[in-house]
C-alpha cells in the first residue's frame, strides 16, 4: 500500500507508475506520474533514493534510461515502489513530488524518437480501407496474412500531445478531374494507436527473435498518426504512404512501462493461414489496451487493440528479419486500431466511410472529416493487478488552418 492519499479505482495508483518528462520551475526532470502528481526521479537519483546507474540523475528524458535495459528498468520500479510505499521514506520522497497542470502543459517529449515505423495490423482496419480505397477488389492484398504491413514514417514530426496541428497542403486527385489539385487538404483525418518505444537496441545484421520482444522494448504510449486521405489516396501506389502522413504524428507524454501490463496480456488472435518460422511464437500474446476517441469532447469509438491480427512481437520481429537494427528510442506503431464494429472504428475514414455517412456530435454538428479548430483526444486503459484499472494517459491535439 502506497502512503499516498489516492482516490479509490485511481488509474495512476502504484501499479502503473508511466514515465514522463515535465517542466518544474524552471527546470525539466524525468518523473513519473502517482495519482495527480510527478515524482521527480532524476531529483530521487541524485539524492540517492534509487540506483538507475546513473541514467536518470541530470536527465531531462527518458533516453539514456532506455539504454540501460531490461533489469536496470525493473530493479528501478521496484525502487520507486519501494519509495512510495515505506513509511519511513515518506519525507524524502514527498520532497520531490509535485502536481502537474491537468492539461498537461508541464509534459514534454518523454524520449528522442530515433527511428519511427508504422504498421497496418488491424484486420478489420485494413478490409474496411481496402474497401474504401479500392472498391470492386480483394479488401485484403495477398500478402496481408503472410507479413506485418509496414511503412517508413518521419521521427522528426513525432509530437507531444498538445502540440498544434497545421492541415498539411499537398496534391490530390478528385474523382473526375483532368489533373491533380493542389491545396490544404480536405479529408483530414487521425488513426488511434499504440506505440511501442525500444530501449535496448540490436546488432546490424542480426534479427530479433519474437521471443525477445521484453528484453527490448520498454514501454508504450498512445499514438495519433494524423493522416491526409485525399493526399495519401494520390500518392501511395506503389511505395506507400509518404506526405499524406508525415506533417505530424502525436504521442502521449506517458511512456507505461511494460512491467505495468502484466496483468493485461491476452492471447493474441489465431492465426490462418500459418505463418512462416520467423514470425512463430512461442508464446503468442496481445495486451487488453481499450482506446477511446473522441472528437471535440464526444465519444465515437472504442478501439479494442487486443484484436489486432499481427501482435506486436511479430511486429518487432518483421522490423528486423533483414538485418536492419534497433536503436534506442526507436518508435513502432501498431497500425490504427479497429475492432470489428463501426463504434470501434479508430480512423474518420471508416467512421463515416470514406465521408459518405457524417457523424454528429453532441453539440449538433456533423461531421465526415477534420476540420479547422477541431480537437482530438485518444484515453487508453488496461487491467492491472487486483481488478484495478490502469490508465495510459492521452493524446490530444487541435487543427489549425494552413498557412
Ligand atoms: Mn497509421
Amino acid at each position: 500500500m502506497t502512503w499516498l492519499d489516492l482516490a479509490p479505482g485511481e488509474p495512476f495508483g502504484i501499479h502503473n507508475l508511466p514515465y514522463c518528462s515535465f517542466a518544474s520551475r524552471g527546470m525539466r526532470a524525468v518523473g513519473v506520474r502517482i495519482g495527480d502528481q510527478v515524482l521527480n526521479l532524476s531529483g530521487a537519483e541524485e539524492a540517492t533514493l534509487i540506483d538507475a546507474g546513473g541514467a536518470l540523475a541530470g536527465s531531462s528524458t527518458v533516453d539514456r534510461f532506455l539504454v540501460a535495459g531490461r533489469p536496470t528498468w525493473s530493479r528501478v520500479r521496484e525502487q520507486i515502489i519501494a519509495l512510495l510505499t515505506d513509511e519511513h521514506r515518506r519525507p524524502a520522497a514527498q520532497r520531490l513530488l509535485s502536481p502537474f497542470a491537468d492539461d498537461e502543459t508541464g509534459l514534454q517529449m518523454p524520449f528522442a524518437v530515433a527511428d519511427y515505423v508504422d504498421f497496418y495490423s488491424s484486420e478489420h482496419h485494413a478490409s474496411n480501407v481496402g474497401q474504401i480505397f479500392r472498391p470492386g477488389q480483394q479488401p485484403l492484398t495477398p500478402n496481408w496474412k503472410h507479413l506485418p504491413i509496414g511503412y517508413h514514417g518521419r521521427a522528426g514530426t513525432v509530437v507531444v500531445s498538445g502540440t498544434d496541428v497545421i492541415r498539411p497542403a499537398g496534391q490530390r486527385m478528385p474523382a473526375d478531374a483532368p489533373a491533380p489539385v493542389f491545396g490544404p487538404s480536405t479529408r483530414l483525418d487521425i488513426e488511434a494507436e499504440v506505440g511501442f518505444v525500444i530501449g535496448t537496441g540490436s546488432r546490424p545484421g542480426t534479427a530479433v527473435s519474437t521471443d525477445d520482444f521484453r528484453d527490448h522494448v520498454f514501454g508504450v504510449v498512445l499514438l495519433n498518426d494524423w493522416s491526409a486521405r485525399d493526399i495519401q489516396a494520390w500518392e501511395y501506389q506503389p511505395l506507400g504512404p509518404f506526405l499524406g502522413k508525415s506533417f505530424a504524428t502525436s504521442i502521449s507524454p506517458w511512456v507505461v512501462p511494460l512491467d505495468a501490463l502484466e496483468a493485461a496480456r491476452v492471447p493474441a488472435p489465431a492465426q490462418d493461414p500459418p505463418v512462416v518460422g520467423y514470425l512463430t511464437e512461442t508464446d503468442r500474446y496481445s495486451y487488453d489496451l481499450t482506446l477511446e476517441v473522441r472528437w471535440n469532447g464526444t465519444v465515437v469509438s472504442r478501439p479494442p487493440f487486443r484484436t489486432l491480427y499481427w501482435s506486436p512481437a511479430q511486429q518487432l520481429a518483421h522490423m528486423t528479419i533483414n538485418g536492419a537494427r534497433l536503436r534506442p528510442g526507436d518508435l513502432f506503431a501498431s497500425g490504427t486500431v479497429s475492432g470489428p464494429i463501426r463504434s470501434q472504428t479508430g480512423s474518420f475514414l471508416e467512421l463515416t466511410w470514406g465521408g459518405t455517412e457524417p457523424f454528429t456530435l453532441e453539440d449538433g454538428s456533423s461531421r465526415t472529416f477534420l476540420l479547422d479548430g477541431d480537437t482530438v483526444t485518444i484515453t487508453g486503459t488496461a487491467p492491472g493487478p487486483n481488478g484495478s484499472v490502469l490508465g495510459l494517459g492521452e493524446v490530444t491535439g487541435t487543427v489549425r488552418a494552413a498557412p
